[in-house]
């Protein structure tokens, strides 16, 4: 049964009609193709001879042919996968000589004996890359760049440092070249680890995308039970000084390749520690003075993680996989991390090893099999599809993770899939909790794509890869519940390891699991139970179909993750780039009350953070010698062009501008962050020159700038809003009490608002003060209960806040996204103002009531616009 329009190549059709090649009953073979390449997504059904000997030789032969429309020469062998009679060669992609990012193609062959047969092929190969491979900006000039753009709050960037690792080629149209930036460290604000591979076009300087390389998983509420009680054999080594340690060399891998099972206990370090490829220096393996590993091993889970490692191998290899990298490599496990001495309640792979933590009410996380399971596929996964830990693609990923984490967990234990607790992530890390509130995901959630895929922006959980999981994973569960884990295991696995492909969708990667099935000889009616249960989860081709909404479109689909939207009047002004993201981001403006917006920004130079005072723009572009930022204004109406206003070295982070005075933020020649004001034709003047005063985020109105500023008094670092009169240069800054945060102080004409956080949690109260810094008065107060925004502004009636909704611990819905709200300056609480049920990012108020914001609801990222509040919204919106 054919789920898909299907696209017959004519070449193809010819090439296949050999005769005696197909019994009568065979299907004819079958293409689809992929929008954007003449290379087909998949062909199946074939039946031609293949080349004998080396497998990737022969591979590179069949994809020869013409109607493959590639080079062999730009396909670089990964792997072979051997299942078998089935022999599947994975390749990459290069384009001249550079990585194209998440490019593979495999050619699958069936082998009898010495003969070997082509029964398919498929993947992503990139026919239309014209890109030139050579860089104008610097690798070194990238990771400043990625450092400084691809961190939200400045605050997380002074604990991360950036290195570049390596030119790849980014798909889409004639590719575009890019440094991959790695960034490693602490994120101060969200309080966690932080390690992005972060892609900077290497032509023009523009930050691309990022990749959360951590596999975090997701705060699991609760606790189960003991931990767990079961005496298991671990597999140690007795080392010469009569010490035993964790060392497993019992299994197949060690005849072949000396791999082992290490498992090393961090003795509490912090998990900063071990970011770093491979085991850093000082950490010991897990040791005791006998082989019987005691009380204290069970605490740090170092007992759970190294026999938990064992049954993942002997799972893995029973699918006929030498570990996790299918090479027989080494696995390494480390206990027993903190988070700089607290408990820290997570897990993570990092490329490389597995690290738990576990305090607290947890157990540690090493201590859930399925966990474990989890943590180690995506090991698996990183040595075979490698889906790209992003949206949909990133969804499988989890889901995979999620599905054989717990298949190994139900088949070690005997435990029935009809057990309700079966279908349960981590549901055994709690003390006291009990299961069904422990765990993480429930894979019998029933959740559908239409219905339930959640409209994350890129910046958050990578587009939601741990919340729409459930809809990939719950299919496959379903598929387990019914035909079994013999044959669904072997099925999901076959398809991860023969069929996916980085960049998949949640429909390629249904595709991959029924090409998986027929080469696989299922029966018609199991065949029948896969497509249902997809089916079931909703995942149908052209499942994104738009959603209802409140606002009206002003651009539809913005594709520059940094676009920042500002408003005066009836204008607004934003950056974007073109439809497939590939063409410098300019800068747009139109009027709110509709009609196409207009270009501003000329050339090919890259365009960012625009604002507007209703007459002129003003906003920052990256220059052609790409070593230098520039800011720039110009008329709304485009009665002159583009007028360069300043050029620095360094990045400038935004701009603000009113009637002929501009200001701008950004690092100076000192390395310090700054404020810089330029009023007419004057030079520009530093307004925190001081030593060790820094500025960030300014608001200029009514001859008076205000902004963030940032001082270190005894030992400490201070913030406050500072008002500067322009005329008098004479400042202000506003007395905030010592621990306070100061966000965004806004000059509205009237006020100056701003948002402060007394008590550093992260949730936020809004202030406003006369322009002059006098008759300081609370609008909404800070507190345990206080608002959680993620953007900000203000105008004369109201502050507008988006807000991370308080929801419970568990829940997964749209409702958990950010919303707009708005409360008047007189004070209130923050009502709801669109009803739109996706993200709502960034966004500029108006006049009145009049908010433009960009919003994910609709399947992607548009420009949208309301001039009041909605009235009421339904539950779940
Ligand atoms: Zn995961």
């Amino acid at each position: 049964m054919s789920w898909r329009p299907i696209t017959l190549v004519a070449v193809l059709c010819l090439a296949l009609t050999v005769p005696g090649t197909a019994a009568a009953d065979d299907p004819p073979p079958e293409v689809e193709q992929r929008a954007g390449t003449r290379a087909p997504a998949e062909v199946h059904g074939l039946s031609e001879p293949a080349q004998a000997g080396d497998p990737v030789a022969a591979a590179k032969a069949h994809l020869a042919d013409p109607r493959y429309h590639l080079d062999p020469a730009d396909l670089a062998p990964l792997r072979t996968v051997v299942d078998g009679a089935d022999e599947t060669v994975r390749f990459a992609q290069r384009h001249r000589g550079v990585p194209v990012f998440g490019a593979h193609y495999l050619v699958h062959f069936r082998k009898d004996g010495d003969r070997r047969e082509v029964v398919g092929a498929g993947g992503r190969f990139l026919t239309e890359l014209t890109v030139s491979t050579t860089a104008t900006v610097t690798g070194k000039t990238a990771a400043r760049i990625a450092h400084t753009t691809m961190i939200r709050d400045h605050r997380s960037r002074e604990g991360v440092t950036a290195q570049d690792a390596g030119l790849v080629v980014v798909p889409g149209g004639a590719g575009q070249l890019a440094w991959h930036v790695v960034l490693t460290g602490r994120d101060a604000v969200a309080k966690k680890p932080l390690l992005l591979d972060a892609y900077v076009d290497a032509h023009s300087g523009r930050p691309l995308f990022a990749v959360d390389r951590l596999r975090m998983e997701g705060p699991v509420t609760g606790s189960g039970q003991t931990a767990h009680g079961r005496t298991v054999e671990l597999n140690a080594y007795e080392r010469a000084d009569g010490a035993y340690e964790l060392r497993d060399r019992t299994r197949p891998m060690w005849d072949g390749t000396d791999g082992e099972i290490l498992t090393y206990d961090a003795a509490g370090r912090t998990f900063f520690d071990f970011f770093t490829p491979g085991i850093p220096e000082g950490t010991e393996l897990v040791r005791s003075a006998t082989p019987v590993f005691g009380p204290e091993h069970t605490e740090t889970g170092a007992v759970d993680a190294h026999w938990s490692a064992g049954q993942v191998y002997a799972y893995y290899r029973g699918l006929g996989r030498d570990g996790l990298d299918g090479q027989g490599g080494t696995m390494y496990s480390v206990v027993n991390v903190t988070a700089d001495g607290e408990p820290y309640t997570n897990a993570f792979w990092d490329g490389t090893k597995m690290v738990y933590g576990g305090g607290g009410d947890y157990h540690s996380f090493a201590a859930a099999l399925d966990v474990v399971g989890h943590e180690m596929t995506h090991g698996v996964i990183t040595h075979s599809a490698d889906l790209v830990y992003i949206g949909q693609s990133g969804a499988i990923n989890e889901g995979l993770a999620d599905y054989f984490g717990n298949a190994i967990q139900v088949d070690t234990y005997g435990i029935p899939m009809s057990d309700p607790n079966a279908s349960l992530l981590g549901e055994t890390l709690c003390k006291t909790a009990p299961p069904e509130e422990c765990a993480g995901r429930d894979l019998g959630d029933g959740r559908v794509a239409g219905e339930d895929y959640l409209g994350f922006a890129v910046g958050y959980d990578n587009g939601g890869v741990h919340y729409n999981s459930t809809i990939f994973s719950g299919a496959l569960w379903d598929v387990r519940e019914t035909l079994g884990g013999a044959v669904t295991d072997r099925l999901v696995y076959k398809a991860l390891t023969e069929y996916m492909t980085p960049l998949d969708d949640f429909v390629d990667g249904r595709r991959a699991v029924e090409s998986a099935a027929r080469a696989l000889g299922m029966s018609a009616r199991d065949k029948l139970t896969v497509a249902r249960a997809f089916d079931r989860h909703g995942i149908r081709p052209g499942w994104e179909r738009a959603l209802r909404t409140d606002s009206r479109v002003l651009i539809d689909g913005i594709t520059d993750r940094l676009a920042r939207p500002d408003v005066a009047g009836d204008r607004y002004v934003i950056s974007n780039t073109s439809p497939d993201a590939l063409s410098p981001s300019v800068i747009l403006t139109g009027r709110i009350g509709g009609g196409k917006p207009v270009r501003l920004s000329e050339g090919e130079r890259w365009n960012s953070v625009p604002v507007t005072d209703g007459r002129r723009a003003a906003w920052t572009s990256f220059d052609a010698a790409q070593e230098h930022y520039q800011v720039h204004v110009r008329p709304l109406d485009r009665s002159s062009p583009p007028e360069l206003v300043f050029d620095a070295p360094s990045l400038v982070d935004s701009v603000a501008i009113d009637g002929d005075t501009i200001v701008w933020d950004g690092v100076g020649a000192d390395g310090e962050h700054g404020v810089w004001v330029k009023r007419g034709s004057a030079a520009p003047v530093e307004v925190t020159a001081e030593a060790a005063v820094h500025g960030f985020s300014p608001s200029l109105k009514g001859g008076r700038l205000a902004y963030e500023r940032y001082w270190t008094e005894d030992g400490a670092l201070r913030s406050a809003p500072a008002v500067v009169d322009l005329r008098t240069g004479a400042e202000t800054v506003i007395p905030m009490p010592a621990g306070s945060w100061t966000v965004k102080p806004t000059l509205t004409g009237r006020h100056l608002v701003w948002m402060y956080d007394a008590d550093d949690d992260g949730r936020y109260g809004i202030m406003r003060a006369a322009p002059d810094g006098t008759r300081r008065a609370v609008v909404v107060q800070d507190g345990p209960q206080a608002p959680r925004p993620n953007w900000f502004d203000a105008n004369d009636e109201v502050a507008t806040l988006g807000l991370w909704p308080d929801g419970s611990g568990n829940e997964v819905s749209n409702a958990i996204l950010p919303k707009i709200h708005q409360v008047p300056l007189g004070g209130g609480t923050p009502q709801r103002y669109s009803c739109n049920r996706g993200y709502q990012d960034y966004f500029a108020s108006g006049e009145g009531r009049t908010v433009v914001w960009l919003d994910g609801t609709d399947g992607n990222t548009d420009l949208v616009t309301r001039d009041r509040p909605a009235p009421r919204c339904r539950t779940g919106s």
